[in-house]
């Protein structure tokens, strides 16, 4: 997609945020737009930062390492589901990982980072909707995983995350959305409570960022509203040499 296109497209979503956070009463500027750029090119992301969106995420760790380097004035979080064997290639290159959802990975990401010298930053991702098809803790389980991940050495523990269900046709997606978004942000309300530092609310894609800021967010995930339509499978490099 052409720059122009890229720009165009963001002032559309930043006016967006901005009606939204107004309209709550809030700061713009306290909500982060995050550009997800899973399978688009390079190009793409470097138009994005070129559009002043320099907070790009990916969701798988291939993707998100090929275009790391070749991207370098972005800020890349991982927002999709996460594998131990991964760990090791993520720690220190995401800024933020979204998807911790269970103590394993907390522990995998706390001796991986330990290693690397840094302290990574991680989200729990919540499955407020009970989803099977997708991943996250359960509700009930969310504060004792952040009890558990803020005592490990190497990991900060700075928010949640979610995906709601996708709605059901026909269903108005913000409205559908708005109450996961509002038990979120009640989650986050209690470890806050107990943890000063849990403060961000990672929720809101294109279809329903106007709930999501509504209802507390400070992170949006954006794809398709700056991007356009996503190609049909993740973005590779070309093979060199085959
Ligand atoms: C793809 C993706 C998004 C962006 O979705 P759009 O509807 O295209 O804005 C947000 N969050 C996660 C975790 C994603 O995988």
């Amino acid at each position: 997609m052409p720059f122009a296109d890229v720009e165009a497209r963001a002032a559309r979503v930043r006016s967006r945020l901005a009606a939204a956070a107004t309209a709550a009463g809030r700061k713009p500027a306290d909500v982060r737009l995050i550009g997800v750029t899973k399978t688009h090119p390079p190009e793409v992301a470097r138009a994005a930062v070129a559009a002043g969106v320099t907070e790009l995420g990916e969701n798988r760790v291939q993707e998100l390492l090929a275009k790391l380097p070749l991207v370098p004035s972005a800020r890349w979080h991982l927002i999709g589901y996460l594998q131990r064997n991964k760990v090791k290639d993520v720690v220190g290159h995401a800024v933020l990982v979204h998807t911790l959802d269970r103590r394993s990975l907390a522990d995998a990401l706390s001796r991986r980072a330990a290693a690397a010298g840094v302290v990574q930053r991680v989200l729990v991702q919540v499955n407020v909707g009970e989803d099977p098809a997708k991943h996250g803790c359960q509700v009930d389980e969310a504060l004792d995983l952040v009890a558990y991940a803020r005592d490990l050495p190497h990991l900060a523990i700075e928010g949640l995350m979610t995906i709601p269900p996708l709605p059901a046709a026909g269903e108005d997606a913000s409205a559908a959305a708005r109450p996961h978004f509002a038990t979120l942000r009640r989650l986050r309300d209690e470890a806050r409570a107990r943890f000063p530092e849990v403060v961000h609310l990672s929720m809101g894609m294109s279809a329903d960022l106007e709930a999501a800021v509504a209802e507390g967010a400070t992170m949006i995930r954006i794809g398709t509203a700056l991007f356009g339509p996503r190609e049909s499978g993740p973005w590779r490099p070309e093979e060199v040499g085959t």
